[in-house]
């Protein structure tokens, strides 16, 4: 089975238009963008650099691309770092639930890998949908610069 040496990858590059939050006691944060549809080729090996040019300001933004083979594999990467977070959350809390539920007996503290396995919780809790996500949408697309300021413009996947 022959696989094309190169292929191509649908990416948007973000405008951001306006970013502000509004309110004082219930903020809301309005974004508002604009998406630009480009075809970025993937190099045949490694990771090339390309430049796109967002056509509502003319910025320049570098990206880099990287090939499908490596795409797939970081994708697959996170998506296995992302179920082990889950893996590592049930156990962290079912030991939580095991040791804080116990009576101690007079003068003995809860062991030292309790308030490490709190901390599990939260940092898997938290982390897990992130790295699934990530793993997801991940297309071996990523912004390296763009022109100041940089929080104005994004590279994003485009799922098709
Ligand atoms: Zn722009």
């Amino acid at each position: 089975m022959s696989r094309p040496t190169t292929s191509t990858v649908d990416v948007a590059v973000r405008h951001i238009l306006s970013d502000r939050t509004t309110g004082f006691l219930t903020r809301t944060r309005r974004i508002t963008w604009r998406d630009s549809l480009y075809k970025v080729r993937r190099p045949a090996s490694g990771k090339q650099s390309v430049e796109l040019t967002c056509p509502v300001c003319d910025a320049s933004l570098l990206a880099e691309v990287r090939t499908e083979a490596r795409t797939r594999r970081t994708s697959a990467v996170l998506l296995v770092l992302a179920a082990l977070s889950v893996v590592v959350f049930v156990l962290a809390l079912a030991y939580a639930v095991h040791e804080g539920g116990r009576t101690l007996p007079e003068g003995q503290s809860l062991p030292a890998l309790f308030p490490v396995s709190i901390l599990s919780i939260f940092v898997t809790f938290a982390a897990a949908p992130t790295l699934f996500l990530r793993g997801r949408h991940y297309n071996g697309v990523t912004m390296l610069d763009a022109p100041k300021p940089r929080r104005m413009h994004g590279i994003k996947p485009v799922r098709g």
